[in-house]
């Protein structure tokens, strides 16, 4: 059985072909620029060298299309027809409290999903447009909606709720939904596997450090908590979002700087953490550069970052009273050895106790813990495509 992953965003689209039979990925993509000028689908079989398409995109029907053209192609084609593509599983940011599992999808499915995207305006219609644009041309395939909150709807009011009136709550979903929740519940499932311990028991803080970035804290493989709130935006200082900040820095900035609701949302999401302090870069390889030339700015926001990361830690060790696996995770997580130096320093006195041998390692599952560290300490490669073709899957036979 052969799964196809659909990642829409606003102006791009990532794809790969997983054959289901053993996991592996047959083909992988990525159109960028799609309805702007210098559409591009870059396009890799596996064993092949990537092939470049540029051709105009004008919207995600089209670049949708030039992406089945590519899977189907006599050179570097994945399959000899759309007949072998037997299911299409699609990320969806939001799902709300409607969505606490992933769902085969139906018209009443795409409904309740409409009324999900005024919590996720930015998000949610690229994900849907995919959708519809895939079901167009692939009438007959099932689809299947894996939604990043749905992990997390296991979280206990007190972690969800937010100190404003009640009724806002039952009024317009004002609550905590968290996000990543696909990478935080493959990273604990594999934490299962490499561990030989069930999670039922087990206390684990997940770090996803990417260009966005959250923690979890998993209780019995359940989230407990998470850093993102009911918007991406919460949370951790991130590539360009601020993450927490004083809620009255808003309305300040609104009254001194005469600037709209939506510039300063603007500014909070695109100009502001590690970007936002140091002046170099969203991008952490910049600003550890950067630093590493005598930029104070770009150390002060490897700093900061690095402190708000190890003080979820503390807190959320708090909230589950104690702490027995760390993991991290997502781009920076998985490659910087420096920056998981930097989180896990000063946690001796919870049992974290980095190897530094170890710990130089990049991109692949490792131990990066003490032999007597209490806390065990890994780097787990995120595999959001693979959750989604597993439930994928596991939705389209029934
Ligand atoms: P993601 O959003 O998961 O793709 O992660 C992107 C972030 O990971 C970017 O800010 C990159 O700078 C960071 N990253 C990737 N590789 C490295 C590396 N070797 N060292 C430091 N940061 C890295």
């Amino acid at each position: 059985m052969n799964v196809l992953v659909i990642n829409c965003g606003s102006s791009s689209l990532k794809y790969q072909l997983i054959n289901m039979n053993d996991e592996s990925v047959l083909a992988k993509g990525l159109v960028e620029r799609i309805g702007i000028e210098g559409s591009v689908l870059k396009h890799e079989k596996t064993g092949m060298d990537k092939v470049v398409i540029q051709e105009p995109m004008k919207d995600h029907k089209d670049a949708i299309n030039h992406v089945l053209t590519a899977l189907v192609d006599a050179n570097y084609g994945a399959v000899k027809s759309l007949d072998e593509v037997d299911a299409v599983g699609h990320r969806v940011v939001h799902g709300g409290e409607k969505f606490a599992d992933s769902v085969l999808i139906t018209d009443e499915v795409i409904k309740a999903m409409k009324e999900c995207i005024e919590l996720a305006p930015l998000h949610n219609p690229p994900n849907i447009i995919g959708i519809e644009a895939c079901q167009e041309l692939l009438p007959s395939v099932p689809m299947v909606g894996v939604f990043d909150t749905a992990f997390h709807q296991t979280m206990p009011p007190v972690s969800y709720i937010y100190p404003l009136p009640y009724e806002l709550y039952e009024e317009l979903g004002i609550r905590r939904y968290g996000f990543h929740g696909t990478s935080h519940k493959y990273v604990s499932e594999r934490v299962e596997a490499l561990t030989g311990k069930e999670l039922e028991g087990m206390k684990i803080i997940t770090c996803h450090l990417g260009n966005g970035a959250s923690l979890t804290a998993i209780k019995d493989g359940k989230s407990f908590d998470t850093s993102m709130g009911m918007t991406p935006l919460e949370g951790l200082v991130m590539g360009t979002r601020c993450g927490d900040i004083d809620p009255a820095i808003v309305t300040f900035l609104m009254n001194k700087k005469n600037i709209s609701a939506e510039q300063v949302d603007n500014l909070m999401n695109k100009k502001s953490g590690v970007l936002g302090i140091s002046g170099v870069s969203s991008d952490f390889r910049d600003i550890e550069g950067a630093a590493d030339e005598g930029n104070t700015r770009a150390q002060l926001a490897l700093d900061k970052f690095a402190y708000t990361v190890k003080k979820y830690i503390g807190s959320y060790a708090a909230a589950m009273g104690g702490v027995d696996v760390l993991v991290f995770t997502a781009g920076l997580g998985e490659n910087s050895a420096p920056a998981r130096k930097q989180v896990c320093e000063g946690l001796e006195f919870l049992g974290v106790e980095i190897d530094d041998a170890k710990n130089n390692t990049r991109g692949k599952e490792a131990e990066i813990s003490k032999d007597n560290s209490k806390v065990k300490v890994y780097v787990i490669p995120t595999n959001e495509e693979l959750m989604i073709a597993r439930d994928t899957k596991a939705l389209a036979h029934k």
